[in-house]
C-alpha cells in the first residue's frame, strides 16, 4: 500500500489492472491451501461465513418454485437461518438419520434441493464425517446440492478439496478465525455445480456486463469467470491483500494446517482429561462435558480442540456461567458463555425442550444474561477453544484457575471465625457513620460529605446522588466503568455556597483537557434560574431501561466529557419525578434508580418489603434482591472491609480501598471497642438502621461484579477484591459486599424531623437484627 496504487477492478487503468492481477493470485494461492484445483474450484470472496451462505440461499430461493431445504442439528444459527426462506425444510436429529437418508435412492423432492451441515460443531468441536457429500451427489443424481459449512474447522484442521467429486458442492469458511486478520469469508464453489447458482436474479455492480433499462429492461451477467458473477459491488481489495500477507505469515509460523491440528489436538486431549477427571471433595465431578460418544479428543477425525461443558458445584448444583464469565474475564482468560450460536447443538446436550426454551425465553432468558439456570437446568455453556497459538501453560493456568474457584476443597471461609462480641449494654450503640459520600455523576468519582454537615436523606437517595450522568452521543446509553474506567478520575465536587457543581479531572486525566474545570447550576429548574435552552429531553439507556433526562445542550459542556474520556458524551440530568409525597425538595430531585422502582412497583415504603430476610451467609441462602445494582442508599461496614482486606493481603495481593464499593454510608464500629471483638459481616443480619434521629430499612446485599476492581484514583483494573470476595462471599453463585438501604421517612405530617431529614458524619448507627426489628418499629412509631 506504500508503494502502490490499487484501483478498483473492472477497469483499463494500471491501476486497476494491478489489483486484479493480485487479486487473482490470491484466489490461486487460496484453493491451494484446501488442494483445491482452480479448473475445478472458484473463489468468490464474500464478507464472512454466513455472507457465504446466504449467497447460495439467494440462488435457491429464486428456484421457480423454491428449493427444499435439510440441515444438521448442530448447525451453526447461520445455517438455520436458511430454512426460513425455504418452500420445505427438515432438521436432521443425528447422524444416523443423515446417513439413512443419504443412501436412499432420489425419492426426494421434485424442488431443487440443498444440504447443509458443518464440517466441525461450533459448538463442542465434534467434526461431523466429510463423506457426505459424494453419498448425496451419487444417490440423489444431481438434485440435491450439498453446502458444507468449514468455519468452525479449517481453523485448526486441513481441509482437503483434492478429489471434485467427493468435495462439497458449496463450501464457506470464515478467513479471520484461521488467521486473526484480515475480516473476510470466502465461498468456495465446485464449478460443475456453479449452475443452479446462475439462477440468483439479482445482479450488483460489478456482476454484469450490459443492462438496459430504459425503454427495455434487459441484462447480460458476466460470464467470463464465476467469481465475476458473485462478487455484488467492489470487493474488499485491501482486506484481500492482507490476506496474502497473512497466509504467508501463518505458513512462516505455524508451517501447515496439519501441523496445527496435531498441535490443537494434544492440547485438547490434555485439557479434557483435566477437565474431566476434576473431583469436590466429596467426589462430585467438577465439570459435566458435551461430547459425543462416538467422538474423542485426540482423533482429529471426529474431534476439534473445543470443550463446551457446565460445572457443577459440591452440592450437584450447577454453577452459573455468568459468574464463571466473571471471574475468566478478571483472570483473563477468553472463553464463551451462553447458547453459542447453536442452538440445535445446545438444547440437545442440555435436555431442553422446544417448550422449556420458549417458556425459559419469557422467563427473561438470553443469550449471555446473567440469568442462566432455570428450574434446575443450565440454559447455555461454556466454551473453551484452542488454536494454533495455545500452549500447555494456557491449558494449566485454566485447570488451575478451576481448580481454585470452583473446586471445594475445604470448607469455604464464608463463616465469619467466632468473635467475643462486645460487652457494653445493648442500648449503647457499637457503630457511627465514618463517612458519607454522594455520587453526583453516575459513574464518576465520589464526593465526600465534609465532617459536621448534616446531609439531607431523601426518599429516592441521599441528596445530589446520581442526579447527573454521561450519555454517549450515539446509542443514547448512560455510560458506566465498568466499560469507560477512566470515569472514577472525573470529580465532581457540590459547592452549596455557590450553587455549582464543579467538575475537575484528576490522575492521567488532568492535562488532557485544556480547562481545568467546569461548572453547571446546581438549580434543577432552568426555567426559574436560567435561559430555556440549556436542556433538551431526551430518553436515556440506564442499566437497560429508558429513562428520561435532559441533555445538557452547551457544546463547551459535551466538549470536556467528550475530550476527557475519548468518547462522544453529552452531560445529562435526571429530571424530577413526581412522586407525591409532598415536600418539593425531594419530588425535583428524582433519580435514575426511583423511575426503576417505581416501575418495577417495588417501592412501597415504608416497611412493607415482604420477604427480605437474609438467612445466615454460609448456610447458602441469601434473600433475594429487589434490584439488581441500584437502590437509594448503600452501606459498606469498615470491618467487612478490614476482614477482606486482611484476607487479600494474607495471600500477598493488595488491599482494597473503601472507595471501590462506591457506597454512600461507610459504617464503622466505635474506637472502644475492644481489640479483636469487630464484628465483620453482621450487617447481613440487620433489618433495620437507626442513624442518628433517621430509620432506613435494609433491602438486601449488593451483588458485586468486576467494576470493584477498577483503582479509584488511578482507573487501573485489578484483580482483587473480586478475586478474594469471590472466593469467601459468594453465596447461591453470586456475590455480595455491602447492603442497599432505603431511608424510611417519617410520617407525622409535618415535624421538622420529618421535612428536613439529614444524617451527618459521626452520627450514631444503631442496627436492628431480625429479631429485634418490631422494637425498630415500635421505636419509630414512637417518634412519628
Ligand atoms: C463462526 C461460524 C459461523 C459464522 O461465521 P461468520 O464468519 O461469523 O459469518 C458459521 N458456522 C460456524 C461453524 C462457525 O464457527
Amino acid at each position: 500500500m506504500i508503494s502502490n496504487l490499487y484501483g478498483n477492478p473492472h477497469s483499463a487503468s494500471n491501476s486497476s489492472q494491478l489489483t486484479t492481477k493480485r487479486i487473482e493470485d490470491i484466489r490461486l494461492k487460496l484453493l491451494k491451501l484446501f488442494n483445491a484445483d482452480p479448473e475445478h474450484f472458484d473463489v468468490v470472496f464474500v464478507a464472512n461465513a454466513t455472507a457465504g451462505i446466504k449467497l447460495v440461499m439467494e440462488a435457491f430461493k429464486d428456484q421457480e418454485k423454491g428449493f427444499w431445504y435439510g440441515y444438521h442439528r448442530d448447525s451453526h444459527t447461520s445455517v438455520i437461518g436458511v430454512r426460513e426462506t425455504a418452500a420445505q425444510h427438515r432438521c436432521f436429529t443425528s447422524d444416523a438419520e443423515v446417513r439413512q437418508w443419504a443412501n436412499e435412492l432420489d425419492n426426494e423432492p421434485r424442488l431443487p434441493g440443498l444440504f447443509a451441515y458443518p464440517a466441525q460443531s461450533n459448538m463442542n468441536g465434534r467434526r461431523l464425517p466429510l463423506d457426505w457429500s459424494r453419498r448425496i451427489r451419487s444417490n440423489k443424481q444431481g438434485a440435491v446440492y450439498t453446502l458444507l459449512d468449514a468455519a468452525a474447522l479449517v481453523s485448526t484442521s486441513p481441509l482437503d478439496l483434492g478429489e471434485p467429486k467427493n468435495a462439497p458442492d458449496f463450501t464457506v469458511l470464515s478467513l479471520y478465525k484461521m488467521f486473526g486478520f484480515p475480516d473476510l469469508g470466502a465461498l468456495i464453489v465446485l464449478k460443475e455445480s456453479s449452475k443452479i447458482l446462475d439462477t440468483r436474479r439479482y445482479f450488483g455492480g460489478g456482476t454484469v456486463e450490459m443492462v438496459v433499462c430504459l425503454k427495455e429492461q434487459w441484462h447480460a451477467k458476466k460470464s467470463e469467470t464465476l467469481h465475476e458473477r458473485f462478487e455484488d459491488g467492489t470487493l474488499p481489495i485491501h482486506s484481500i491483500m492482507a490476506l496474502d500477507t497473512a497466509m504467508s505469515v501463518h505458513r512462516d509460523l505455524f508451517g501447515s494446517l496439519a501441523r496445527i491440528s496435531k498441535h490443537t489436538a494434544f492440547l485438547a486431549t490434555r485439557l479434557y482429561e483435566d477437565l474431566f477427571s476434576l473431583r469436590h471433595s466429596n467426589g462430585i465431578a467438577v465439570c459435566k462435558i458435551y461430547k459425543e460418544p462416538t467422538s474423542a479428543y485426540g482423533d482429529t477425525r471426529t474431534q476439534g480442540p473445543i470443550i463446551a461443558f457446565n460445572l457443577r458445584n459440591h452440592l450437584g448444583g450447577w454453577v452459573r456461567n455468568a459468574e464463571v464469565e466473571k471471574l475468566a474475564a478478571i483472570k483473563n482468560f477468553q472463553l464463551r458463555t451462553g447458547g453459542l450460536c447453536n442452538p440445535g447443538g445446545v438444547a440437545s446436550s442440555l435436555g431442553l425442550a422446544p417448550w422449556e426454551m420458549k417458556e425459559n425465553f419469557s422467563a427473561g432468558q438470553r443469550c449471555g444474561s446473567d440469568n442462566d439456570i432455570i428450574c434446575a437446568k443450565p440454559t447455555g455453556m461454556i466454551r473453551v477453544s484452542l488454536g494454533a497459538m495455545s500452549t500447555l501453560k494456557d491449558v494449566c493456568s485454566f485447570v488451575d484457575f478451576l481448580r481454585e474457584f470452583f473446586v471445594h476443597d475445604r470448607p469455604l471461609s464464608a463463616t465469619p471465625p467466632v468473635t467475643t462480641p462486645c460487652t457494653e449494654p445493648p442500648t449503647q450503640s457499637l457503630f457511627h457513620v465514618e463517612s458519607i459520600s454522594v455520587y453526583p455523576i453516575k459513574s464518576c468519582a465520589a464526593w465526600s460529605v465534609p465532617p459536621g454537615e448534616p446531609w439531607e436523606v431523601r426518599r429516592e437517595g441521599l441528596a445530589w446522588d446520581r442526579e447527573w450522568c454521561l450519555v454517549h452521543q450515539g446509542t443514547g446509553t448512560a455510560l458506566s466503568q465498568k466499560r469507560y474506567p477512566k470515569m472514577a478520575l472525573i470529580r465532581p465536587v457540590i459547592d452549596l455556597e455557590k450553587g455549582l457543581l464543579r467538575i475537575q479531572l484528576s490522575g492521567s486525566l488532568r492535562n488532557v483537557v485544556s480547562t481545568p474545570e467546569i461548572t453547571v447550576p446546581l438549580s434543577a429548574d432552568p426555567l426559574l434560574f436560567s435561559d430555556k435552552a440549556m436542556y433538551k429531553d431526551t430518553t436515556t439507556k440506564v442499566c437497560g431501561d429508558s429513562i428520561s433526562t435532559k441533555t445538557y445542550r452547551s457544546g463547551g459542556v459535551s466538549a470536556f466529557f467528550t475530550q476527557a474520556l475519548g468518547v462522544a458524551c453529552h452531560l445529562a440530568r435526571f429530571p424530577a419525578v413526581g412522586n407525591g409525597r409532598g415536600p418539593v425538595t425531594s419530588s425535583r430531585h428524582a433519580k435514575a434508580h426511583l423511575q426503576k422502582y417505581q416501575k418495577a412497583g417495588g417501592m412501597h415504603l415504608p416497611g412493607a418489603f415482604p420477604d427480605t430476610r437474609l438467612l445466615a451467609p454460609g448456610c447458602g441462602v441469601s434473600k433475594p434482591i429487589l434490584l439488581s445494582n441500584e437502590s437509594p442508599i448503600l452501606i459498606i461496614s469498615r470491618s467487612s472491609l478490614n476482614r477482606l482486606n486482611e484476607l487479600i493481603k494474607a495471600e500477598g495481593g493488595k488491599a482494597a480501598q473503601a472507595e471501590v464499593f462506591r457506597a454512600n454510608i461507610v459504617v464503622a464500629e466505635n474506637l472502644d471497642c475492644p481489640p479483636g471483638a469487630e464484628q465483620p459481616y453482621t450487617e447481613d443480619d440487620w433489618r433495620y438502621l437507626q442513624i442518628g434521629q433517621q430509620y432506613f430499612e435494609m433491602l438486601g446485599p449488593c451483588r458485586r461484579c468486576q467494576m470493584v476492581c477498577v483503582d479509584q484514583y488511578t482507573a487501573e483494573r485489578n484483580q482483587e477484591p473480586f478475586v478474594t470476595l469471590s472466593k469467601t462471599r459468594r453465596f447461591d453463585g453470586r456475590v455480595y459486599f455491602g447492603e442497599h438501604t432505603a431511608h424510611v421517612p417519617a410520617n407525622d405530617g409535618g415535624s421538622l424531623l420529618a421535612q428536613n431529614p439529614t444524617i451527618t458524619v459521626g452520627d450514631t448507627v444503631h442496627p436492628f437484627p431480625e429479631e429485634e426489628a418490631e422494637e425498630a418499629l415500635r421505636l419509630q412509631s414512637l417518634v412519628s
